[in-house]
């Protein structure tokens, strides 16, 4: 503590005084004053009896070493000393040693009268009986003996004019080495006129009363100049027996260099605190016992306490009374502790309010190592605390709210990434307890090993720059099963307030079940196309809107564009031109309702034909209902729809066909009862009848064969069309069908020629249906020409053929096919020009077929044709089938 104690009333000096006396002599002395302190002790006392001197040095000499000298005959010894003026008795005693050794001793006890007022002194000496013991200590000679060894300035001035009469080497070197001895004061120290000092020197020789000057300035001659110094000094009359005083005793002591070293000090100590009471801190002292010594201006104007209410204790009672006794408690043990200390509380201000601050306190210890109490200092930090106590309460906001939340969050922290937190989400998300949390990651996670995890982590610790993981692939050992997943994450460098990269943020988000939807989405896409490349319709794929999304296959080839150009050329533009409104109207409809659609329509192929479709598309919904997207089929019906018209020809041909003949037998029958009518009387055998009914009779075998075609035809659609097989000569069946033909077709000439002759295994009438259907054409298809020819051949081994040739109108190489189709008939500019059903070449085709058998028409359009079916031979040793 800087502020300086009162001086002891333990005057420092007369120790100083006593040690400085004693140190020089060779005898064992000591020092003591009348109330039995020791004063001072020299070095061969404390070797003689074996003692210590810092447990001589202040104690009492009846008490030192546990009362080791109480003894009474030293207590009486020393009464008498005190008791008479002038004892210079000795005195024989047995003194103990601290190892409790009774010594024989004399001692001898001199009082030190330098000072008149108490305490009293004495100089002890003590002789160890034994050495030769040759009188009493010569005072004087003592005297000399410590005038001249002391550290001290001394000197003995005598008379009324102070006159030097003893001086040691000190002294004279204080006064530049002057001749003093005889001479007085004034004479040789002429300077100290005016000083003051010899006007103290008459006062003490005059009242016979000693006088202590402390840090008396005195400026001496050093040769030339003026020599200042700082002294300390004793002036103590010497009386005589009778108490007169003869001279003064001086001891002075040169404190110059102490004093300017504490006024520096305490110049020094103003200046700091100046500094102190002008830091903008609050700075406070405390002493040894902790209680408050000094405050700088900034406590009193902070808290508006006065010195008296903050001193001792009293500080803490501008101490929040919540924080008053912790802070109480804690300052004291620091201070008993000697430890430094650290206090955050509320302080009441001057305006009554409290505001916090932040009370630091160092322990000062003296060069030697003594405590000295505090050095402190008080901050307000008030508005940081209270940032501090938002920034903390809105941390444990976020954080529960982290850790609350859905989303997976960890915090790894160093290289090493620690696990410094991790939500619940997260710890779910892993499949781990919440002990891996503190644990480095490669530890807690060691499945991540071999993925790509750890590398991304050190890369954004390093580089600071956040990670977007998008559907990654993590495989995680998630109790106990190593499971694979998708997530969508952040890896986010966290930086401390310098902006050093300390950790990372992970926030995770499972996209698993989505991934792997979308991966199956993908997979039944590729299946739908697949199938949908592989149907033979055309299947198109549209957005909700009715926009193509997709095209297969078969509407590629169809079209003979790619994807992209029917997606950009309009496809609905395929649509022939008179279908396209209703499309158009009937789409829209679909994709306003999503209800079904369904169309049979025309689409334009890649050479430009039109083809008939029939056009479908439903609507993909949603569970709730909602439309994601249109599949359309458009199946070719081309062959149908032609078939249909076939049909539709072949209708209005067979009522043509029926009319025809029913009409003419109508008419010849009208005319046989209108000549019969008429000629009642006539006989019958001159009528003309017999030319009519033969009309009739080839009109009704027309009507027959029609019906039977009819017939035929609807069998063979129910499979219900049966061979009745035999075996039978095919040369005489050509024969036999040629001559029944030939009676109702007299005018074309029909050549047989049996180039082989052969039995078959066949039904018949069926074969012979055939070969009429082969004449007939033959005749019909050959208005220009009469003339037909009939071969029997054998093509190969084991078969026959019977080859129909006409010379006739012929047929296309295109028409050969399909003359063999239900109802296919060439067009040609009449239809009327050739009677038919087209169903004769395709019930011959059917026949033949069904024995095995093939048809085979060479035939050149405008030269003629060659209708031929080939049969298998009949041999008795073949096994037939049926
Ligand atoms: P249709 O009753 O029309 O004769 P078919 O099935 O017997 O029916 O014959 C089918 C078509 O084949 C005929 O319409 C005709 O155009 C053609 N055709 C058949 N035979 C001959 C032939 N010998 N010469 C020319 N064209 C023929």
């Amino acid at each position: 503590m800087i502020d300086s104690q009162e001086p002891s009333t333990n005057c420092p000096d007369f120790k100083e005084l006593a040690s400085s006396i004693v140190s020089p002599i060779r005898e064992p002395v000591l020092i003591v004053r009348e109330d039995g302190e020791i004063l001072a002790a020299n070095e061969s006392f404390c070797s003689e009896f074996s003692i210590q001197s810092i447990s001589l040095v202040g104690n009492n000499i009846f008490s030192f070493s546990k009362g080791l000298w109480a003894q009474c005959g030293l207590r009486e010894y020393l009464k008498t000393l005190w008791d008479q003026p002038d004892p210079k008795v000795k005195q024989n005693l047995y003194l103990p040693t601290v190892d409790q050794n009774y010594i024989p001793v004399w001692i001898n006890g001199n009082p030190l009268n330098f000072y008149n007022e108490e305490p009293k002194l004495c100089l002890l000496s003590f002789e160890i009986i034994g050495d030769q013991w040759n009188g009493e200590i010569d005072y004087r000679k003592l005297l000399n003996e410590v005038l001249s060894e002391a550290p001290a300035m001394m000197c003995i001035l005598r008379g009324p004019e102070h006159i030097f009469e003893l001086a040691n080497e000190k002294y004279f070197q204080l006064v530049g080495n002057r001749e003093i001895i005889g001479k007085t004061v004034r004479e040789v120290l002429p300077e100290v006129e005016g000083q003051g000092l010899l006007e103290i020197l008459n006062d003490v020789y005059h009242s016979g009363k000693a006088y202590i000057g402390k840090e008396f300035s005195v400026d001496l001659a050093d040769g030339k100049e003026l020599k200042n110094s700082l002294l300390d000094f004793v002036y103590q009359p010497i009386k005589d027996s009778s108490g007169n005083v003869e001279g003064i005793f001086v001891h002075a002591i040169d404190v110059s260099e102490k004093v300017l070293n504490r006024r520096a000090l305490e110049n020094s100590e103003k200046e700091l605190r100046n500094v102190i009471d002008t830091v903008p801190v609050i700075v406070w002292l405390t002493n040894p016992e902790g209680q408050g010594v000094f405050f700088n201006k900034n406590w009193y104007s902070y808290t508006g306490q006065t010195y008296e209410d903050s001193r001792g204790h009293g500080w803490m009672t501008a101490v929040h009374p919540d924080d008053r006794d912790q802070v109480k408690k804690n300052f004291l043990d620091a201070n008993q502790k000697q430890k430094e200390f650290s206090l955050a509380y509320r302080l009441r201000t001057k305006s009554e309010k409290y505001r916090w601050v932040i009370d630091r306190g160092r322990p000062k210890f003296a060069s030697n190592g003594d405590f000295q109490g505090y050095i402190g200092s008080v901050l307000d930090v008030h508005e940081d605390k209270i940032k501090e106590q938002i920034i903390k309460e809105k941390e444990h906001r976020t954080r529960s709210i982290v850790e609350e939340a859905t989303v997976a969050t960890g915090v790894y922290v160093g290289e090493d990434m620690r696990i410094e937190f991790a939500n619940d989400a997260m710890l779910e998300l892993w499949g781990k307890e919440r002990s891996v949390i503190g644990k480095p990651l490669e530890e807690a996670l060691p499945e991540l090993e071999g993925q790509p995890f750890h590398g991304l982590l050190q890369e954004v610790f390093h580089t600071g720059k956040t990670y977007w993981g998008k559907e990654d692939r993590v495989d995680l050992e998630r109790n106990g099963q190593l499971q694979t997943g998708f997530f969508n994450f952040t890896y986010k460098p966290l930086r401390d307030g310098e902006g050093k990269i300390y950790g990372i943020l992970n926030m995770a988000l499972d996209v698993t079940e989505m991934v792997e939807s979308r991966n199956l989405l993908r997979e039944r896409e590729q299946h739908f196309r697949l199938m949908a490349d592989l149907m033979p319709e055309k299947v198109l794929n549209t957005d909700a809107k009715g926009r193509a999304v997709y095209f297969n296959q078969n509407w590629l080839e169809f079209t003979g564009k790619t994807s992209e150009e029917l997606k950009l050329v309009d496809w609905k533009k395929l649509v022939h031109p008179e279908e396209q409104k209703e499309f158009a109207r009937k789409w829209e409809a679909s994709i306003s309702t999503g209800h079904g659609f369904e169309m049979e329509l025309r689409l334009r192929d890649r050479e430009g034909k039109y083809l008939w479709h029939l056009s479908r598309a439903e609507a993909v919904k949603e569970e709730a209902g909602e439309i994601l997207m249109w599949i359309g089929t458009n199946t070719e019906i081309q062959r149908l729809k032609e078939e249909e018209k076939r049909k539709g020809d072949f209708l209005k041909m067979v009522s043509h066909e029926l009319k025809t003949p029913v009409t003419s037998i109508k008419g010849y029958v009208q005319l046989l009862l209108n000549i019969l009518r008429k000629e009642e009387d006539q006989p019958a055998s001159t009528l003309p009848i017999k030319p009519s009914l033969e009309r009739i009779d080839n009109q009704i075998v027309r009507l027959t064969r029609l019906i039977s075609e009819m017939l035929d035809l609807s069998r063979l659609e129910e499979h219900q069309l049966e061979l009745q097989k035999e075996i039978f000569c095919v040369n005489d069946l050509v024969v036999q069908t040629v001559q029944d033909i030939q009676l109702t077709n007299t005018q074309h000439k029909i050549e047989i020629f049996h180039s082989y002759r052969s039995r078959v295994n066949a039904d018949k009438d069926r074969i012979g249906q055939v070969l009429i259907n082969f004449v007939t054409n033959a005749i019909k298809y050959s208005p220009e020409s009469q003339y037909i020819e009939i071969h029997v051949l054998q093509p190969e081994e084991g078969k026959i053929a019977v080859s129909v040739r006409d010379k006739g109108i012929g047929i296309d190489v295109r028409d050969q096919k399909n003359i063999f189709k239900r109802f296919y008939r060439i067009g040609r500019e009449s239809e009327d020009t050739y009677s038919g059903f087209g169903i004769g070449l395709y019930l011959a085709d059917e026949i033949i077929e069904r024995h095995k058998g093939q048809i085979i028409v060479k035939s050149e359009k405008g030269k003629g044709s060659d209708f031929s079916f080939i049969l298998s031979e009949y041999s008795p040793n073949k096994q037939y089938d049926e």
